[in-house]
């Protein structure tokens, strides 16, 4: 007489309520090899006694459905199933704040882990990081071809409607109020503070070497091409001015 067995390992995993299609076994390997390949996931996980004092002291824990003793769990028991699930909502409530890695006894840290679990989610180009990146496309922009985060012009009423009244303050006549500032490097609204060009091509060079770019590109095609194309302008714009120099 044969039974059906169900064991812990799944073949698959889906989301019955989605209808993306199911993920198969070896794709989930694949994931967490890239999680436990990286070079910082030894130093950051070193055992774990399930004590859930990291998740006593995160803030996180007290606001979502969340815990960095149940995601440390995951990856120190290798439940693939687990980790893929957690990659899909919960890694993305850590506040990055790293007060479980100064907490834990086993000198395990849970954020640290968790942005490895955010990086490899990019990799793979999971929608659960594409959801959440796509609210900062235009922060990257600026972040990535300017090597400034937020700039003057983007702290409007409008933009940040979150911040409530008081906001609109700065709204005033922002170019004046930035020609005020002693430094001269600051005195400019489309940007915090004003970015040589040199430096920002070899800002380029990083994001490439470091496979920023190819991140992007990854999550968000548009915003990687458009940021080509501001890239492609400034090199030329340093080659130009750097023929003048010659000549
Ligand atoms: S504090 Fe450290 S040992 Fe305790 S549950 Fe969290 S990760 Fe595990
Ligand atoms: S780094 Fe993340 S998991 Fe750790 S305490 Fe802060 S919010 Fe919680």
């Amino acid at each position: 007489m044969s039974h059906s067995h169900t064991t812990r390992v799944q073949q698959f995993i889906g989301d019955p309520v989605s209808d993306n299609p199911p993920v198969d076994r070896e794709e989930l390997k694949e994931i967490f090899k890239d999680i436990q390949s990286d070079i910082r996931y030894d130093h950051e996980l070193n055992g774990c006694l399930n004590c859930g004092i990291c998740t006593a002291t995160c803030p996180a824990a007290h606001y979502y459905d969340f815990s960095p003793r149940e995601i440390v769990q995951l990856l120190w028991t290798e439940n693939l199933e687990g980790i893929y699930d957690a990659m899909q909502e919960k890694i993305w409530a850590c506040a990055q704040c790293y007060t479980c890695a100064a907490r834990c006894p086993f000198g395990n840290s849970p954020g640290g882990l968790i942005m490895l679990m955010r990086e490899t989610a990019i990799k793979h180009g999971m929608e659960s990081a594409k959801n959440v990146l796509r609210p900062f496309s235009r922060v990257m922009l600026k972040l990535i071809s300017t090597g400034n985060q937020l700039s003057p012009d983007m702290i409007t009423a409008d933009g940040f409607a979150d911040w409530g009244p008081n906001v609109s303050k700065i709204d005033a006549p922002l170019d004046v109020l930035r020609k005020a500032i002693p430094l001269p490097t600051l005195h400019t609204t489309k940007t915090a503070w004003e970015v040589n060009l040199k430096t920002s091509v070899e800002l380029y060079t990083i994001w490439e070497e470091t496979g920023v770019l190819d991140q992007l590109e990854t999550i968000d095609e548009n915003l990687f091409d458009v940021i080509l194309d501001i890239m492609d302008e400034k090199r030329e714009d340093l080659e130009d001015w750097n023929d003048e120099q010659d000549d």
